[in-house]
Parts: structure tokens; sequence; C-alpha cells
């Protein structure tokens, strides 16, 4: 292991390309322990009982908003304002970030309930996520 100087850039490891992959193919896979914790972000080691072992499963796609905020201000060339960022509460465990699309809550979000969706966006494959009525 070699010592690295200056400034270090993310770096796509394998564990994340393979959800990337899933993601890809429109059926988000996370990594679940033989204890059956389930992991993210993806990551060698399990948080919870530091087992080394793991399977990846695709998500049920269902999920409770945490938070959420409004951007008023363009910090991407891509993200046009105001957009929202959301975290949600998996039903697996994980936390994971997303945006809403479709139709927004009115008052306060936190505790809606969300499904997946994947939507195209430059290119790629995202998953985000909607309002269930
Ligand atoms: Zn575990």
């Amino acid at each position: 292991m070699g010592a690295q100087m200056g400034k270090s850039r993310p770096v796509l490891g394998t564990d994340d390309l393979v959800m990337w992959e899933s993601i890809a193919r429109r059926s988000w896979s996370l990594q679940k322990c033989g204890n059956g914790h389930w992991r993210y972000p993806p990551a060698p080691i399990c948080p919870e009982c530091l087992s080394l072992q793991h399977e990846w499963q695709p998500i049920g796609g269902l999920g409770t908003i945490l938070s959420w905020v409004v951007f008023h201000r363009r910090y991407f060339d891509d993200y046009h304002p105001p957009y929202n960022v959301i975290a949600v509460r998996l039903d697996e465990g994980p936390i994971v970030m997303s945006n809403l699309v479709g139709p927004e809550p009115e008052g306060n979000w936190i505790g809606r309930r969300v499904e997946l969706v994947y939507e195209d966006h430059e290119g790629s494959t995202l998953p985000r996520m909607k309002l269930i009525p």
C-alpha cells in the first residue's frame, strides 16, 4: 500500500460499479450480508456485523421520505433550479439520496411514501422516486 500524495478524487470502486450496472438494468441492487443486513453505500464490510460476505439483491423499491430540500440556486449545468433532493429510508433499511419526480406533496414531505422509478439523465440511468398516491 503506497501513500497517495495530493488531492484525491472520488473513484468508482468495484462495488459501486456493480450497483450502477444494476441501476442501468433498472434493477437497483444492494449488498446484503449473510446476517440479513442491507448495505448502502456499497462497501467491502458490513457496518452492522463486520461480515466480509455479501450478495447483491434487488431492492423492493419502496421507502419513506426522511428529509427533503429544494435548491433554487444552480450548482450543476445539468440540474436546473428549482430541483429537489430527498433522503429516503428504503424499506430494507438503508438511507439513499434521490430526487422526487412527478407531483410534489403539499406541506411537509417527511413521512410520505415513495417508490423507485428510473429516469434517463444525460446518457445515464438514475434511480428516482415518485410519490405513492
Ligand atoms: Zn451484517
